[in-house]
């Protein structure tokens, strides 16, 4: 096994109707023959290789996040991290693709073209690695937040994806398929509940679900870790002894959900059980020394958790 950080890429072999998606998007450095630049971390397993591909950052208040943590202990933990207090957080996005066999296989489709300008640059990034979306045989949703799900459509309302057939846990499709949800959820999410509902009933023909703890495809298990939202999932990536697991949102960032997993973080829509199952799950990362994937872990979201301190620390592996 063996960790490597690229930087940059080339785009090859734009078809037409690519072209004019990248254009549509605004990805205007393609068009004008500069090279983008992005992080992107990649790692063998056995016969299997998996990339974090780029789908730009996030731009989010940083209330998001801190509003219900204990302000006076908040402050140190930020410093000793180097997060300006007040200051927007813009995490990155990162998007894990394994191909493993005759599988090309993505775990979430990025934020595609409606959500914010920042985001939604997987197209360019897998141009990069020469893999076209009809290239793509699976996608496997952690769950349904726009960050994740909305790059699921294109520019013209089409699956993006179209060969693929995709997949989301059980639970998570009821939730946000059900009409009551819009009228249920925090008002402040009613965007994403609709978001959601629309992108996923139009993928409704081409959807398989799973539920905690099935191998869904050869390698891969679904292992449950609500809260973040209802049915998030995470996935167990194996090959022999050798594992990594796909968290999604589960462990949100490298700051104060290392530093403080047991906090209420505002990203959660259940708070109590969100930290509940960060708790455990840092446990696990950290006494099996397991690597895992970030969506929104720095420098392509690749690394391990280290317990030191009272918390503890996200180590970057490239
Ligand atoms: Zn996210």
């Amino acid at each position: 096994m063996r960790f490597r950080e690229i930087e940059g890429g080339r785009a090859m072999d734009l078809t037409r109707r690519r072209m004019m998606q990248t254009a549509l998007a605004g990805a205007g450095g393609l068009a004008m023959g500069v090279a983008p630049r992005w992080a992107h971390a990649a790692l063998d397993l056995g016969a299997m290789r998996i990339d974090t591909l780029s789908d730009g950052h996030l731009v989010l208040p940083p209330e998001f996040i801190f509003g219900p943590m204990p302000q006076a202990e908040l402050g140190p933990v930020l410093e000793a991290r180097g997060i300006v207090p007040g200051a927007p957080l813009t995490p990155e996005c990162n998007v894990t693709l394994l191909r493993s066999g005759e599988n090309t296989i993505l775990f979430d489709t990025g934020a595609g073209p409606a959500f914010q300008e920042s985001a939604g640059k997987i197209g360019a990034a897998l141009d990069a690695l020469d893999v076209a979306p009809e290239d793509v045989t699976h996608v496997i949703f952690t769950h349904a937040h726009p960050d994740h799900l909305w790059g699921v459509l294109d520019d013209f309302d089409e699956p993006f994806f179209y060969e693929a057939e995709h997949m989301i846990g059980k639970t998570e499709w009821e939730y946000w398929t059900d009409p009551k949800t819009v009228d249920t959820i925090q008002p402040e999410r009613t965007t994403m509940a609709v978001g959601a509902q629309r992108r996923l009933m139009a993928m409704e023909d081409a959807m398989r679900f799973f539920e905690d703890g099935e191998e869904i495809l050869p390698g891969v298990a679904a292992v449950s870790t609500p809260g973040h939202t209802p049915g998030h999932m995470s996935f167990e990536i194996r090959d022999g002894s050798e594992s990594v697991m796909v968290i999604g949102d589960a462990i949100g960032n490298h700051h104060v959900a290392f530093a403080r997993p047991d906090w209420h973080s505002g990203s959660d829509q259940d708070r109590d059980l969100g930290a509940a199952t960060r708790v455990a799950l840092m446990d696990r990362m950290a006494t099996e020394q397991m690597r895992l994937i970030g969506f929104h872990l720095p420098g392509g979201g690749m690394g391990r958790a280290e317990k030191g301190g009272d918390g503890y620390r996200f180590v970057q592996e490239s």
